[in-house]
């Protein structure tokens, strides 16, 4: 990517139709955002869901001591016989927890149980039900093998070595990992603060009544859902009314705040439009008709020094644009170092698909297993871009790229699954 690329105004190079593909779209809004660098030091405890801001390297060895890796009997290889067997003394047993005191010396023995850490004069361990042993006795054939079932010191992280590196987002396992290396504070990046509105005069907060030809306001509450999950702070600003002065208002004073600003509403042609007028004479702002199907006008630019997204108002486009769009652009702005896109994978779709060329299309889909074992998909039964049921009902977007036509039962289709994840 060429540095005239990246600084290409926003709104510019749209193709002669007017509508810009997905993946220009999704280009231009993850090249236009950066991370922001703010560390903050919280306790482990904290830590689920957070960036690491640095690179962390284990204080200790790990495993910090040779032990065994099961239950049994620990000894020297040199004491193996080169023929017949050899009795050996089991001197004591070594506990996870409570070593065994002193010299496992030639022709001597020790039990042992897992993760206990290997007596002094010991390599090696058999398992206690593979050996023949009574009392104070093991005897040990010439084919055993030495230097077996021991986990080494060190074996999975020698001490100094990175153990995660910055920009990991802290799930269970490092948050174990981070655990077992015995760290209390960590550096992580600070959440992002994003500020959210829903734009309409016929919206209405649940709890309240709604007047002539209202409707409840959901886009807050789905894109609060999805924020919060992705690990943002959200604030709630509620419901802008459609006047130019509400929205100037709501829009500088959130500017002031937040790391982003994200509006639902108001950006189809021919309403009166106040946040794309706002955008336009205070702030930086590409208005675009994106290629795809529902979530078409979208806004993206910078008002102050936050980044603004402005999403379609149809509940189901919110959440198609969030997941095509504000997902990656929003974790490189907290930080995440890897963030690619929900994974995508071939699957039989059992109904026919009506298509358009020359725009990509998200059906809402259930993916399931079938009578033979092999996953297959199917369409929710409504697809309306206001039928916020059908992504409850479905657990994936059946995706069809811009170059498809209509497709036919049976076909093989693109399937990005959403449910469960972020
Ligand atoms: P708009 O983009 O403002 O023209 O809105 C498109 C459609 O989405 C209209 O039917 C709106 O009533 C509906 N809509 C807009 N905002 C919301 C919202 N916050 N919650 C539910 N529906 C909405
Ligand atoms: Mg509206």
């Amino acid at each position: 990517m060429s540095d005239t690329d990246n600084q290409q105004p926003l709104g510019r190079g749209l193709p002669s139709d007017g509508l810009l593909s997905l993946e220009e779209a999704r280009r231009r809004i993850t090249r236009a955002v950066d991370p922001i660098d703010d560390h903050e030091s919280i306790g482990l405890d904290d830590c689920l869901g957070r960036i690491l801001a640095t690179d962390i390297r284990s204080p200790i060895s790990v495993p910090p001591h040779a032990n065994s890796a099961l239950d049994g009997f620990a000894f020297s290889g040199g004491s193996i016989p080169e023929n017949g067997r050899r009795v050996l003394d089991v001197i004591g047993t070594a506990w996870a927890g409570k070593p065994l005191d002193g010299t496992v010396g030639p022709g001597q023995a020790a039990r042992i149980m897992t993760g206990a850490p290997m007596p002094a004069g010991t390599d090696s361990v058999l398992a206690q039900e593979l050996v023949e042993w009574d009392d104070q006795n093991l005897y040990l054939k010439s084919d055993t093998k030495g230097g077996q079932n021991v986990r080494q010191a060190g074996e999975d992280l020698m001490a100094g070595e990175i153990a995660l590196t910055s920009g990991k987002r802290i799930m269970p396992a490092e948050l174990g990992l981070l655990a077992s290396l015995g760290l209390t504070d960590i550096d992580v990046v600070r959440k992002l603060k994003v500020s959210i509105f829903s734009t309409g005069d016929e919206l209405y907060r649940p709890g309240q009544p709604v007047g002539p030809g209202g409707i409840y306001d959901s886009n807050g509450f789905t894109l609060s859902g999805l924020l919060t999950r992705l690990g943002a702070v959200v604030d709630d600003g509620g419901i802008i009314r459609d006047e130019r002065s509400a929205v100037q208002d709501a829009l500088f004073s959130a500017a002031d705040s937040a790391d982003v600003i994200i509006t639902s509403g108001g950006v189809s042609t021919g309403e009166a439009d106040y946040v794309e007028e706002v955008l336009q004479s205070h702030g930086e702002l590409g208005f675009w008709r994106v290629a795809i199907r529902p979530g078409r006008p979208l806004a993206f630019g910078h008002l102050g020094k936050a980044v603004f997204f402005g999403l379609p108002g149809n509940p189901v486009a919110v959440m198609v644009t969030f997941y095509q769009f504000l997902r990656n652009a929003l974790s490189k702005m907290m930080g995440e170092a890897d963030t690619p896109m929900l994974p995508c994978f071939k699957v039989r779709c059992d109904t026919p698909l009506r298509k358009r060329r020359g725009r990509t299309e998200f059906y809402r889909g259930i993916l399931e297993t079938s009578a033979d074992g092999s996953l297959q998909v199917r369409r929710t039964p409504h697809q309306g871009s206001g039928v916020l049921r059908s992504m409850s009902e479905a657990n994936c977007f059946i995706i069809l790229p811009d170059d498809y036509a209509s497709t036919a039962a049976g076909e093989l289709v693109d399937v990005q699954p959403f449910h469960g994840l972020v």
